[in-house]
């Protein structure tokens, strides 16, 4: 048949084409096409697509030249008009040539071969195969694809056969299969349907994906209007139908907000309203709005009004203090009088439990303030003072705006304490967010991340503590009015004890007078055997201790008087924490006692030396600082220098070697105040001459022998009051702050000024 010509009618198909080898089922309703259909032909008919599918009649000019000679199998009556055939494709063929009748056009085609080339054979063996995989894959998951279709396609063993049969199940625009009928090889016919192959594939991938949102999101919105539905009964049955959104609205309303603070909200509120209560996001902007209502907006309480009222409260709040009570009065005279504008931040520091928190307490009770706290130590990250965006998950406000919703007003007393101890990473810093919170000139405008509108810290009044001046970051510190707190004697701390202590915890632990006595000389047994430290705090947790031992006996009825004295403290405290001389008991070579200041509080430092045999080597051991080190080689230099009058061998320090040691070597030490110390143990181990053990020194050396002054004498000498030591050893610069120093220690201990280490040595060192 090859090259056939013939001449059959023509049907014009509107928007398909028939293809060869496949079946297809048409409905006809032009007249034209109908008279063609019925013509005897051997109901052989060409069938080409019209160029313009919109266009009502057809003729040879206006249908594609190549189309698809076809037998019609059946034909079934439709309508009056129209019939359905049933086709199947034979072969493509061209339009050659054309005649009119009156029933028809009849149109000459001849048989449109595929060119072929020599290895065209394998190229298409190669397209036959993987299209056999491309159609299994789609098969397999394809739900618009008849599985059986498989059986029609794999076992037809003619390649055109076979690849036409896949075009034809494919439901391919007309374009698509005007595109394949066109093809000039057989291959191009391959690889289109491929290509329409992959194409429909993805669809129906895409459709699947399409289908399932949509499927889920019915589910989702029937499953939300019947919970909808449930929590509306609910509340109909409960009798709280109020709706949710004008109880808010009038809550914010009534919490006379700032305007535009106000209108923020309102506007949250009405989102909030808009959404599902179901949604995540309904309750974060609930939660932001219970914040908004609970923050003390307009809330605030009036200061006492008269000074003295205020001054009273403090002094009988506290013992002593006289200078700190001192300064808190004028600061209270200047805050009444400037109306708080501008005020400064007062910041007490001192050891633990000298009563820093306690004070601060006092001013807020002086003033009639509310008093919150919040402690700084190990605050690391900035959102700890900030708070999140209200958009993370768990967000909150940070700790400020927290603990001004605590206090319920906006002006409390807030105690920031430790603010030594901030700490600062790579997650911010806090103390520029803490500079910016006590800024008068910015904290009127706080922001908070979580609550975003900006809230007003001026009214607040911040007092802060801290243990030690030299970690709080020098911006802080400036803006800071600085009031030390010292510790207390053991006089003061008796006193503290008795008036202040004893009566509360008594109260604390349900006891009174009539159930339990301390007498000075407990108390001081106390004191000097069961605590060891600046303030009171242990001593409070002592008294409290033996307190408790009383209220179990008055719980179980044996109700006879407790009554604490010197010799019966053991009892109830078990036996002495520290004796009553923690220093030396004798004169030693090569040890002399130091005193050093921490943070909390004075103490004293034993320096160990020894010589041994060696090649002058020096060891320095015991967690030493670079200054203490620098100030050990100073004195062994000094001490060298001076090796003839002191009458050392000038050999001695190329044939000794020199250990070092400070004690308690787990506790870091620096500084350099312990420079006259190690010198007069050293000179001690060089001359195997005593150290006097009731003699504690403190004070800088120069390479020159000269002695320079020292922080925190009272402190110091405290501490060498406490371990009964009689002389202490100062630098002559510091002599002016012996006023500072309260009498008790004063006639207990004896200051010797020095400006040299010659001096030092004198007065330490026994038969130098
Ligand atoms: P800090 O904040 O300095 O560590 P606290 O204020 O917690 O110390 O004080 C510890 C305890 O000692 C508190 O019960 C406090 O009332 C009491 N206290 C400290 N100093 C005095 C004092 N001068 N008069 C009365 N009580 C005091």
């Amino acid at each position: 048949m090859a090259n056939e010509i013939r001449e059959i009618p023509l049907i014009g198909l509107k928007n398909k084409a028939v293809l060869p080898c496949v079946k297809a089922q048409l409905d006809i309703g032009r007249n034209m096409s109908l008279k063609a259909a019925s013509i005897n032909s051997d109901n052989i008919i060409f069938f080409s697509a019209q160029l313009d599918a919109g266009a009502a009649d057809y003729t040879p000019a206006s249908v594609q030249t190549i189309g698809t000679v076809a037998k019609i199998s059946t034909i079934t009556p439709l309508t009056r008009n129209s019939i359905r055939i049933e086709v199947e494709g034979l072969y493509r063929a061209e339009i050659i040539g054309s005649r009119e009748t009156p029933e028809c056009y009849y149109v000459t085609v001849r048989k449109f071969p595929y060119e072929r080339d020599g290895d065209d054979d394998i190229v298409e063996e190669a397209f036959e195969r993987y299209l056999r995989e491309q159609v299994h894959e789609f098969v397999s998951y394809s739900t618009k694809m008849d599985k059986t279709m498989l059986d029609d396609i794999i076992n037809v063993p003619d390649r055109e056969k076979f690849v036409f049969r896949i075009a034809g199940k494919l439901k391919l625009s007309v374009d698509k299969q005007q595109n394949i009928l066109n093809a000039k090889k057989l291959i191009d016919v391959y690889r289109l349907t491929s290509d329409y192959l992959e194409y429909e594939s993805k669809i129906e991938n895409i459709e699947k994906k399409i289908a399932a949102s949509v499927k889920q999101s019915i589910d989702k919105n029937q499953k939300e209007y019947y919970l909808r539905e449930q929590l509306k009964a609910i509340h109909t049955e409960l009798g709280d139908d109020a709706e949710e959104r004008d109880v808010l609205e009038e809550q914010i309303k009534s919490k006379q907000m700032p305007e535009k603070i106000e209108e923020k909200t309102l506007k949250e509120l009405s989102r909030m309203s808009r959404m599902s209560p179901t949604s995540p996001d309904y309750n974060v902007l609930r939660g932001y709005i219970d914040w908004m209502c609970d923050l003390p907006w307009n809330e605030y309480t009036q200061d006492t009004k008269k000074l003295s009222d205020a001054v009273a409260v403090l002094n009988n709040d506290h013992y002593g203090l006289e200078k700190v009570k001192e300064r808190i009065t004028e600061y209270l005279a200047v805050l009444k009088l400037t109306d708080g504008l501008n005020a400064p931040i007062l910041c007490l520091v001192g050891p633990p439990g000298v009563g820093k928190t306690s004070i601060a307490q006092s001013v807020a009770r002086a003033l009639g303030r509310k008093f919150v706290r919040m402690s700084l130590g190990g605050v690391k990250d900035e959102s700890e003072i900030r708070g999140h965006r209200k958009t993370y998950v768990g967000a909150m406000p940070g700790r400020i705006i927290n603990a001004l919703k605590n206090a319920g007003s906006n002006n409390p007393v807030f105690l920031l304490d430790e603010i030594d101890k901030l700490s600062s990473d790579m997650r911010g810093d806090p103390a520029s967010a803490l500079l910016e919170v006590l800024d008068p000139a910015q904290n009127s405008t706080f922001r908070d991340r979580y609550i975003e509108v900006p809230y007003d810290l001026s009214k607040v009044m911040f007092i802060t503590t801290a243990n030690s001046l030299d970690t709080i970051p020098s911006p802080l510190r400036d803006r800071m009015e600085i009031i030390s707190i010292e510790g207390y004697t053991l006089e003061e701390k008796r006193e503290i004890a008795k008036r202040y202590l004893i009566p509360k915890r008594l109260k604390a632990n349900g006891l009174d007078k009539g159930d339990i006595s301390f007498s000075d000389g407990a108390i001081e047994e106390i004191i000097s055997g069961y605590t060891m430290e600046a303030g009171v705090r242990s001593l409070e947790r002592q008294i409290d201790a033996v307190c408790r031992k009383a209220a179990v006996k008055k719980a179980s009825g044996k109700a006879k008087k407790i009554k604490l004295n010197e010799a019966n403290v053991e009892k109830y405290l078990g036996s002495r924490r520290y004796e009553k001389q923690s220093g030396s008991e004798t004169d030693e070579v090569g040890a002399a006692t130091g005193l050093a200041w921490t943070a909390v509080g004075g103490t004293t430092l034993t320096i160990e030396v020894s010589a041994m045999h060696g090649k002058g080597d020096v060891q320095l051991t015991g967690k030493l600082g670079d200054v203490m080190k620098e100030s050990a080689r100073a004195a062994i230099s000094y001490i060298r220098s001076r090796s003839e009058i002191y009458g050392i061998d000038g050999e001695a320090f190329e044939t000794t070697d020199i250990h070092v040691h400070v004690p308690e070597g787990a506790t870091p030490k620096d500084g350099p105040s312990a420079g006259i110390t190690m010198a007069t143990a050293i000179l001690s181990a060089f001359t195997g001459k005593p150290v006097r053990h009731d003699v504690a020194m403190t004070g800088e050396i120069t390479l020159r022998g000269k002695v320079l002054p020292i922080g925190g004498l009272k402190e110091k000498a405290l501490a060498a009051y406490r371990v009964g030591i009689k002389d202490v050893i100062i630098p002559e610069d510091n002599e002016k702050d012996l006023e500072d120093i309260p009498d008790d220690v004063k006639n207990k201990l004896n200051f010797i000024p020095v400006n040299t280490v010659d001096t030092v040595f004198k007065n330490a060192i026994i038969g130098l």
